[in-house]
């Protein structure tokens, strides 16, 4: 599979460039030059596979001779080894929807499904390497966990996270902060998560920096990491008891790779009738999906904290499929937003996303009634962002199957649920020792050249 930059599409790339760069030279993002799509008998043939067998049938056209059939293969295995489901995630029947739970990995949220399996990537790639990389990340509370714990401890690579300095939970923090692993620094801006993207977005911009460092970035605009959650969708589908009803994904969404994966799954095969973008009041998407006017606002901080965006990095690859694909178009209208923080969608071309997509969103007090009612109702405690793609489902009605991916586990925001219900959701035991550990980090300014010198000094 060949790919190219949503910005150029005359140079073609192999996934290892993508997989290494993450974000193209010009500034574009990778996308497949085209699909291996499925038909139902396809889909019919990995019906009854477990989630990592299925993970190497829907990976591999996408990855190209990167690796060998046996390297995937063991690869896969052991990312999703350290899992406390057996098959990865769970799907939860809850009232006239169903939850799938992504959040069985080491460090609780969706992420660690995409991430776990980019550590195994760096790992073989490094190994046949004569070369150290250094990983930049931001990350608004558990791209950056996720990150850190994939790649902790490995050899010839160091990874930098940049989170906004008390905009996220304790919790968040205390997973990414408490390890002992060399290889780790932790840097909290003193901004918001926009301010920490927008630092990382330059530092990749300035090749000089660039290159010097050899930057390599994991944020989710990561083509490997879409093509990792890509599989859950897929492994979803056959686990429903009925899957010939309409099938619907309500996503809680920040950045747009999760439900952009959904999307993929789609585009290759998978029957999906629509996706819910399900977003708190940082409502941009929804104000983009439902209105067609794709307008910067300033960011509020919120009790969902990894939704706190304002910025949709992925849409950009929705903007290039909705523009048929011309890079010239992408470029004018990634222009047009970076200059004057707007994007005004067509009518034809709000229903092309309407085909696929409608939006939510939802206010402090409605996530805080949601967590509250299905608590009441189920016995269940749903994270703030997993309430909001739960309570999407009573915003825009849908017949079929309704699913919500649970994409943190709820003792991740222990203040936000105490709020809700007066009950204290507890870690799970293994990782209570977060709790006492020293951290570790550094609080730097919200600026470019200072950013750059602390990581130089680090490597
Ligand atoms: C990252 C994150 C999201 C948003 O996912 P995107 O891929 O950025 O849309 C939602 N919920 C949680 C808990 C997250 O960590």
């Amino acid at each position: 599979m060949d790919y190219v930059s949503t910005r150029n599409s005359s140079n073609s790339f192999e996934f290892k460039d993508v997989f290494i760069k993450g974000l193209a030279d010009d500034g574009g993002l990778f996308i497949p030059k085209s699909l291996h799509r499925y038909e139902k008998k396809d889909l019919h043939e990995f019906k009854n596979l477990e989630y990592t067998e299925l993970a190497k049938k829907i990976i591999p056209p996408f990855i190209g001779d990167f690796m060998s059939e046996e390297d995937l293969s063991r690869i896969i295995d052991k990312s999703y080894s350290v899992f406390r489901k057996k098959n990865v995630v769970d799907l939860v029947k809850v009232g006239d929807r169903s939850i799938l739970e992504l959040f069985h990995g080491p460090t609780l949220a969706f992420k660690d499904v995409a991430m776990q399996l980019l550590g195994g990537f760096y790992e073989y790639y490094l190994s046949n390497q004569n070369e150290k990389i250094n990983i930049v990340v931001a990350t608004s509370g558990d791209t950056g966990a996720a990150a850190i714990d994939a790649i902790k401890g490995k050899n010839n690579i160091n990874i930098f996270v940049l989170h906004p300095n008390n905009r996220i939970s304790k919790v968040q923090r205390r997973l990414m902060t408490t390890g002992k692993e060399k290889n780790v620094f932790n840097i909290a801006i003193e901004g918001n998560f926009d301010d920490c993207q927008n630092l990382v977005k330059a530092m990749f911009a300035d090749k000089s920096f660039s290159n010097e460092i050899k930057m390599s970035g994991v944020n989710s605009i990561n083509w490997a990491r879409i093509i990792a959650q890509s599989v859950y969708y897929f492994y979803c589908y056959y686990l429903m008891e009925d899957n010939n009803k309409p099938i619907n994904f309500s996503v809680p969404t920040g950045n747009f790779g999760d439900v952009y994966a959904g999307y993929l799954s789609k585009k290759i095969g998978l029957p999906v009738n629509k996706f819910i973008v399900a977003t708190n009041q940082n409502d941009i998407l929804h104000r983009a999906i439902s209105k067609g006017t794709y307008e910067v606002e300033k960011v509020a901080e919120t009790i969902s904290p990894s939704m706190d965006i304002q910025l949709a990095s992925n849409f950009e690859r929705l903007i290039y499929d909705l523009n048929n694909h011309n890079d010239e178009k992408t470029t004018k209208a990634m222009k047009d937003i970076k200059e004057n923080g707007k994007y005004l969608i067509s009518e034809e071309n709000l229903n092309k996303i309407n085909n696929h997509f409608l939006s939510s969103s939802m206010n402090e007090n409605e996530v805080l009634n949601i967590i509250k009612d299905v608590h009441t109702k189920f016995n269940m405690i749903l994270d703030p962002h997993t309430a909001i793609g739960y309570g999407a489902f009573d915003k825009v009605k849908l017949e079929g199957n309704n699913i919500v991916l649970a994409t943190a586990h709820p003792c991740k925001f222990p203040d936000a649920i105490e709020k809700a219900i007066n009950i204290k959701s507890e870690l799970p035991n293994e990782l209570l020792y977060i709790l006492d550990e020293k951290e570790n980090y550094d609080i730097v300014e919200n600026n470019l050249d200072k950013i750059k010198n602390h990581i130089k000094e680090r490597i």
